[in-house]
């Protein structure tokens, strides 16, 4: 921030809001038509970049208890204590050092995911429009500094701290800033020096958002000087990584902690019967409580998220808020925008109209190179009725044609701005007209920018000393009720018709006198035009919107169309599609407005296309179709579409086109502005809960058998009556089953993340919201696989443990130990080819193909050198308790955990069968809204 030169008093900032604008573009040494590039690049270098460095308060420290306050730890940690206690220190410390590993697991990744998400946020940069060298430019909104002249319209976020030069109806919302969300009025004229921040009228503050008006003004403060940046502590916000998923985990997890509560208290009861020592039996308990705690879970979990959002940014799909990685999985409804997002956005003028008929005009792409057809044939001398439609679209427009320089670029033209507008300038220069040249002689005094909700533009042109040119363009309806009834009429409705029904999106283009005028009011443009003619122009579909459209409907998705359109062109773009079908029409917003909410569920069920539709419109639809119970995706790029955009399940803003407003106000950004990468988003949504699921059906079934194996210990295994212990036979102990638990599981489940989607992943209906994660799928797969791990373990333990062979001891601990070995080596064993199995949760093996998740092979492999270690490296079996198993041994452990091949793949061809005869391929309970396409 500049200080105040002398009498102000060192140190205080310039109430640049009390000053008149000449004064403020005096003192940041500028002039209302900005800065050279080099006086620019010279104060970047002094002021820096205008970036707001955020600081990570205490939120550190918030995560790091949120990794602790789970009750599963607490109970990990009395259970630790309690070990300690009772003299079992090596145990004790483990379980400590477990649950200390566990948290900074859980710490690290949540951070990384974290910073990995915010960082995202940031993908689709700002960029702002600079008057730089007396041009207007697109630049990063990074590289402004003091005394640039900016120029901002509606739907912007102001990119610094502004003092307004010039503004047309400024409304600025500064929640951002002030918490206050009621957009406040912005004018030119100076406040006074002790205002307010809420009052400083004539200032835009960086990181608030105009909501209306356009302005121009300079920058007073950029980045960390700015008024945002000096309270950017309060914008800190801590990145929710809760999502409807790890909520219900959670829930989950309160659920096993008092099972487990619960059963630990009766094994006491148990051990204390057969006559256990206090001690010994409070031991049993808590073990029992360490095998049942599924801990490595939450990593999984998390990582598991982490990467469903990185695979979506691959895909050109920002994730804003976590949980729609989830809730796009369940999407049942796209509702999409039709311009840019279906269609390319290249738009062609192929037809002009005026009062002699119509002409064809020849050519594709940007470049200039066209012929005026009338009835078919070449014209050699455009009519003055087409220059004078053709003039007035180079005037009323605010976009640019460059011609490409270079050796490659000497064909190519690039436009910069709309490109409905870019297309009015390549069809003047098609026919002859300069754009630059016709500019040149009319300039423009003044203009009224188009805004979807008024469907027009408007602007002002002197035309020598007092005449006057005001143009008028946008959507015929709205341009024809603007001019002299004579000028109108039905022949220009015919040819509207005529051309939208043929695909084309429809200008009408006309103009009135307005002698000595200087400005535009708004009451101007009321009225009195006189029409000048039709521009018609194709935007052709994408053809990736045809193939994702087949795509959701076999997904059981349904697609509408929203758009701003006329409803003819909207339902011929629709048709081209597969979007529409003649036998259910398509709707206006005007009669969509007419509709009472019963008829409206009714439209909302029968209609795919809605044209003309307003902001107001789209949030209506939203609320409609969430009371039919559907999940809605809808798209919006204008700053009145934030609302619509929020009220969604999945608010989709583009970043290209769209407005920022739109963006802050949605969960997901398209980097491409495409619709088929909505559609990519929903299938890696489906794939990252299914993988999800796969984690869950691959986890619980050992802590299950875990706990299985050590209840059976307690309630049946014979006491051990060694060296005068009365002991119970444990077939684990606590650091084994941790072993097992984080260091097993985790490696195994973590591939489960990476596996490719499934076959049928498109092609079965969107999975209800609300259907438990616990769903029956899961439960039984648990409890088969638990009984079967719990069944080989114990019995591979008792054999080892009592078989008499040569080199063993009657019973001695060594004898314990190999048991022990055995039993862990037999779970883990089952883990590993269980692990396949839950590669696909309902398909068979060959589906996914062996070779189809590398990862799956580093995580095996990576486990059976860790085993190994565990086994026979010395430091290991102090800490484990293990002990060298012979080659036979282990060839038993791991025939035994083969037997889950046979007996899973069983239970899965049962389940297809059935799965087939009710009619899905569904491991989920289908969305209710779902009607078979
Ligand atoms: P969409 O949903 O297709 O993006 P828009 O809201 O952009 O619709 O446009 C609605 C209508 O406004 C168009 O059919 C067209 O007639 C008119 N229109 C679009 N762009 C402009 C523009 N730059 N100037 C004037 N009129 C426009
Ligand atoms: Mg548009």
């Amino acid at each position: 921030m500049r200080e105040q030169p002398g009498n102000e008093g060192e140190g205080r900032p310039v109430a640049w809001h009390a000053l008149p604008p000449e004064a403020v573009l005096e003192q940041l040494e500028s002039t209302g038509t900005g800065l050279t590039e080099q006086a620019a690049v010279e104060r970047l270098a002094r002021h820096g970049p205008n970036v707001l460095q955020r600081e990570r308060g205490d939120s550190a420290w918030k995560l790091l208890w949120r990794q602790i306050n789970s009750p599963l730890i607490w109970v990990l940690i009395a259970s630790a204590a309690l070990a300690i206690l009772l003299g079992k220190v090596t145990d004790g410390l483990v379980v400590a050092a477990v649950v200390v590993l566990n948290t900074l697991i859980g710490f690290v990744q949540e951070y990384r995911a974290g910073k990995a998400i915010q960082a995202l946020g940031h993908m689709v940069p700002e960029s702002t429009t600079v008057v730089r060298d007396g041009r207007p430019v697109a630049l990063p909104a990074s590289r402004l500094v003091p005394g640039d002249v900016v120029q901002l319209a509606s739907g912007d976020r102001v990119p610094a701290d502004v003092r307004l030069l010039h503004a047309r109806n400024l409304q600025v919302e500064e929640a951002a800033l002030t918490g206050e969300s009621v957009p406040s009025t912005k004018r030119v004229a100076a406040v006074a020096r002790d205002a307010e921040l809420g009052d400083r009228a004539s200032l835009a503050f960086g990181g608030t958002l105009v909501t209306s008006g356009t302005t121009t003004a300079v920058v007073v403060a950029t980045g960390s000087t700015t008024e945002l940046g000096r309270i950017s502590h309060l914008m800190e916000q801590a990145t929710d990584l809760s999502t409807p998923l790890t909520r219900e985990l959670a829930r989950l997890g309160r659920i096993i902690t008092a099972g487990i509560v619960l059963l630990s208290a009766v094994l006491l009861g148990v051990g204390m019967v057969r006559g256990y020592a206090f001690s010994d039996a409070v031991m049993v308990a808590v073990t029992l409580a360490v095998a049942a705690i599924p801990e490595g879970l939450p990593a999984i979990v998390t990582i598991a998220l982490a990467i469903g959002v990185q695979r979506m940014a691959a895909r050109r799909a920002v994730i804003r808020k976590l949980p729609a990685v989830e809730t796009l999985g369940s999407t049942t409804v796209i509702c999409t925008d039709k311009t840019g997002t279906l269609t390319r956005n290249e738009m062609t003028v192929r037809a002009l109209w005026t009062r002699d008929g119509r002409y064809e005009l020849t050519g594709v792409g940007h470049a200039p190179e066209g012929q005026l057809l009338w009835g078919g044939k070449p014209t050699d001398a455009p009519p003055e009725d087409v220059i004078c439609l053709l003039r007035a679209g180079v005037l009323c427009n605010e976009a640019s044609l460059l011609a490409g320089s270079g050796q490659d670029g000497a064909g190519r033209w690039r436009l910069t701005g709309d490109p409905t507008e870019g297309a009015l300038l390549v069809a003047a220069e098609k026919v002859g007209l300069g754009v630059a040249d016709v500019r040149k002689r009319r300039p423009r005094l003044d203009a009224i920018p188009f805004e979807s909700e008024q469907q027009f533009m408007a602007t002002l042109h002197a035309d020598g000393p007092e005449n006057r040119d005001l143009f008028l363009k946008g959507a015929p309806e709205v341009v024809l009720r603007r001019c002299v009834p004579e000028t109108g009429g039905d022949a220009v409705l015919a040819e509207v018709e005529r051309m939208a029904r043929q695909g084309m999106r429809v200008l009408a283009v006309a103009r009135k006198d307005a002698p000595g005028a200087t400005a535009l009011q708004a009451e101007d443009v009321e009225d009195g035009f006189t029409l000048l003619g039709l521009q018609g122009m194709i935007d052709p579909p994408r053809e990736e919107a045809v193939a994702a459209v087949k795509g959701c409907h076999s997904a059981g998705i349904h697609v509408k169309m929203m758009t701003g359109d006329h409803l003819a062109t909207a339902e011929a773009i629709g048709l081209q599609l597969g979007i529409h079908s003649a036998e259910r029409p398509g709707l206006t917003g005007a009669r969509l407005s007419a509709l009472d909410d019963a008829a409206l569920l009714q439209a909302v069920k029968d209609t795919n296309v809605f044209a003309r539709v307003a902001p107001e419109h789209k949030l209506r639809l939203v609320r409609a179709l969430q009371a039919e119970g559907h999940v809605v995706a809808m798209t919006g790029d204008g700053v009145n579409d934030a609302p619509a955009l929020k009220q969604a399940n999945i608010g989709v803003a583009m970043g290209i086109t769209g407005t920022a407003v739109s963006r802050e106000a949605a969960d997901l950004v398209l980097t491409d502005d495409n619709f088929a990468t909505i559609v990519s988003a929903v299938e890696e949504g489906r794939r990252v809960y299914d993988n999800l699921i796969k984690s869950l059906a691959f986890v619980l079934p050992t802590n299950l058998g875990l706990a299985l194996i050590l209840m059976a210990a307690v309630a049946f295994f014979p006491i051990q009556e060694a060296a005068g212990v009365h002991a119970p036979l444990m077939a684990m102990r606590p650091t084994q089953l941790l072993w097992i638990n984080l260091v097993a599981t985790v490696t195994l489940a973590l591939p489960l993340a990476f596996e490719a989607r499934e076959r049928h992943v498109m092609s079965r209906p969107p999975r209800a919201p609300d259907a438990p994660v616990l769903n029956r799928f899961v439960m039984m797969r648990t409890g088969l696989v638990a009984l079967l791990m719990a069944a080989g373990a114990i019995g591979l333990f008792l054999w080892e443990f009592t078989r008499e062979g040569p080199g063993r001891d009657a019973s001695g601990p060594g004898r314990l130990a190999e048991a022990q070995t055995m039993a862990v080596n037999t779970v883990i064993s089952f883990q590993i080819f269980y692990l396949w199995l839950c590669r696909t949760l309902m398909g068979s093996m060959r589906e996914v193909g062996l070779w189809g998740n590398r990862t799956v092979f580093v995580g095996i492999a990576t486990l059976v050198l860790l085993q190994a270690a565990f086994m026979y490296v010395p430091f290991f079996q102090r800490i484990f308790g293990s002990a060298p198993l012979s080659a036979g041994d282990i060839a038993r452990s791991v025939l035994a955990g083969a037997v889950v091949l046979p007996i899973v793949g069983l239970e899965k061809w049962l389940r297809s069968r059935g799965g087939r005869r009710h009619g899905g391929m569904t491991p989920f309970h289908p969305s209710p809204t779902w009607t078979s396409p």
